[in-house]
């Protein structure tokens, strides 16, 4: 279940909400991180693809035929942000494995925050799929609105943003600029710091993933 105000899809679900709590725990391991990431995206996904477009098709059960439901148009396609929108890509594979994958690789500019994109790759005909971003923390938002930004360029007509955590800098950054985006996000903590981390937050979601710091 979520609520929603204004494109910002809150996912308030019970589970989604205790394990982000053990995520930002800073006791909390690599390991332990990597497995709530996994199981954040997979209750994330769910969220996400709650409105997919449905159809039917007859199939035989070992029983009886059927007109069965079943999802319909092309296969949806997951952006990941590198390096920490491969987090929560894994989970949401698990839960979509058919699903096309693009990479974009942005960093930010310790100094400046500016989006700095390095890497782009992504399946050619995103126009006819749901293309949905992940990245675990919305911050600044520069790295989501300059990544939907090329998506856009790309043809991308509809696309979803998925996070763990969200800023208020961030939603407001995105909906001046992507007010068509919809936003999931399981937190909307209080503020950025100075250096651009979300507090309370839960640290620099990359670090704890793979262990770098
Ligand atoms: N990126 C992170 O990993 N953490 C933050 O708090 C902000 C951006």
């Amino acid at each position: 279940m979520s609520s929603s105000v204004s494109n910002v899809h809150l996912v308030d679900h019970p589970l989604v909400q205790h394990k982000l709590t053990l995520m930002r725990k800073k006791d909390t391991t690599v390991v332990q991180f990597r497995q709530l990431t996994r199981e954040m995206a997979l209750l994330l996904a769910y969220e996400v693809t709650r409105d997919l477009p449905m159809t039917t098709t007859p199939i035989e059960t070992p029983l009886a035929e059927m007109i069965a439901p079943t999802l319909a148009g092309k296969k949806l396609c997951l952006v990941s942000i590198l390096r920490a929108g491969n987090g929560l890509l894994d989970g949401m594979l698990d839960l979509v494995p058919s699903a096309r994958v693009g990479h974009v690789g942005i960093y930010r500019d310790p100094e400046s925050l500016v989006a700095v994109e390095y890497y782009y790759k992504v399946p050619e005909d995103l126009s006819e799929r749901l293309v949905i971003v992940v990245d675990p923390m919305l911050a600044t938002g520069n790295s989501a609105v300059a990544a939907v930004s090329k998506l856009k360029e790309d043809g991308a007509q509809q696309i979803k943003f998925v996070c763990l955590l969200a800023a208020p800098e961030g939603i407001a950054q995105m909906q001046a600029t992507h007010a068509d985006v919809p936003i999931f996000t399981a937190a909307v903590d209080r503020k950025l710091n100075d250096h651009g981390y979300i507090v309370p937050g839960l640290g620099d979601a990359g670090d704890r993933l793979y262990g770098t710091k």
